[in-house]
């Protein structure tokens, strides 16, 4: 059962299963304010997000010092040094070889670009768009939402039923840790990260009007089998129009505007 999908709310869910677990489930997105249930504690999704990260970096190629690793690392640190709320994040920012034109992020401040993610960001502001998005995922901790997603469904009425053995708990803890890193996020997930991003990047002091200019490049090279990237995201067009509908609080942040 898909509880978001359902007749529940995030909000209601909060509201029932934060009393039964008695913890502070509860907390809010940056800039869209949104209200989410996250049963996951930082230090918990950090950890998972590191050993992910090592994982991944033990089975693909990395590429260093060239011009491309240079730039995700300049524009990585750019960004992440305008980000509010990161304190304990390690921010680590690798260009991975592989041509898919991906990026990815995990939870604690571990970001991924493919080399192949360069076939469609042109610019270094165009980057900045990627890594702009993918650092909204990690700051509205989508991960442990999604975990926590993962986990509400499985408790389901066990946890209205009994109290839930603490063992119990850290299995299913690391059974969602498996999705967590490995399932795409949703699309509301998608539109808030994209949201988020433009005012990071304006922030930065990248325009964000390149935003529009990456997506209609990822949607040039779409062709009728899109990429793994695009795929799990939303449709370009409604993508780049409701970038465009939030361009202009981003630009409020745009100083060489
Ligand atoms: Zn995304």
């Amino acid at each position: 059962m898909m509880l978001r999908n359902g007749r529940f709310g995030t909000y209601s869910l909060c509201g029932a299963l934060g009393l039964v677990l008695l913890v502070t489930a509860c907390t809010t997105a940056p800039v869209s304010g949104r209200r989410q249930l996250i049963l996951v504690s930082p230090e918990q999704s950090t950890a998972l997000g590191v050993e992910a990260y090592q994982q991944i970096k033990q089975q693909t190629p990395i590429v260093r010092g060239t011009q491309e690793a240079r730039m995700v690392e300049r524009v990585g640190a750019a960004i992440s040094k305008v980000v509010e709320g990161a304190e304990g994040f390690e921010w680590e920012f690798t260009l991975f070889r592989d041509e898919t034109p991906n990026a990815f992020a995990l939870p604690g401040g571990k970001v991924g670009v493919n080399t192949g993610l360069f076939d469609v960001a042109k610019t270094e502001a165009q980057l900045a768009a990627v890594l702009g998005h993918e650092i909204g995922h990690v700051m509205a901790r989508h991960s442990a939402e999604r975990m926590s997603r993962d986990m509400a469904t499985q408790l389901g009425l066990s946890v209205l039923g009994a109290a839930t053995q603490s063992q119990e708990m850290v299995g299913l803890v690391s059974n969602a840790a498996t999705l967590g890193v490995s399932l795409p996020f949703n699309r509301s997930q998608e539109s808030e990260s994209d949201r988020i991003g433009l005012i990071y990047m304006a922030k930065a002091g990248y325009d964000p009007r390149a935003a529009v200019d990456l997506w209609a490049n990822f949607a040039a090279v779409g062709g009728e089998r899109p990429p793994k990237f695009l795929s799990t995201h939303p449709l370009p067009e409604d993508r780049i129009e409701r970038i465009k509908q939030h361009l202009p609080e981003a630009l409020a942040f745009y100083k060489g505007n």
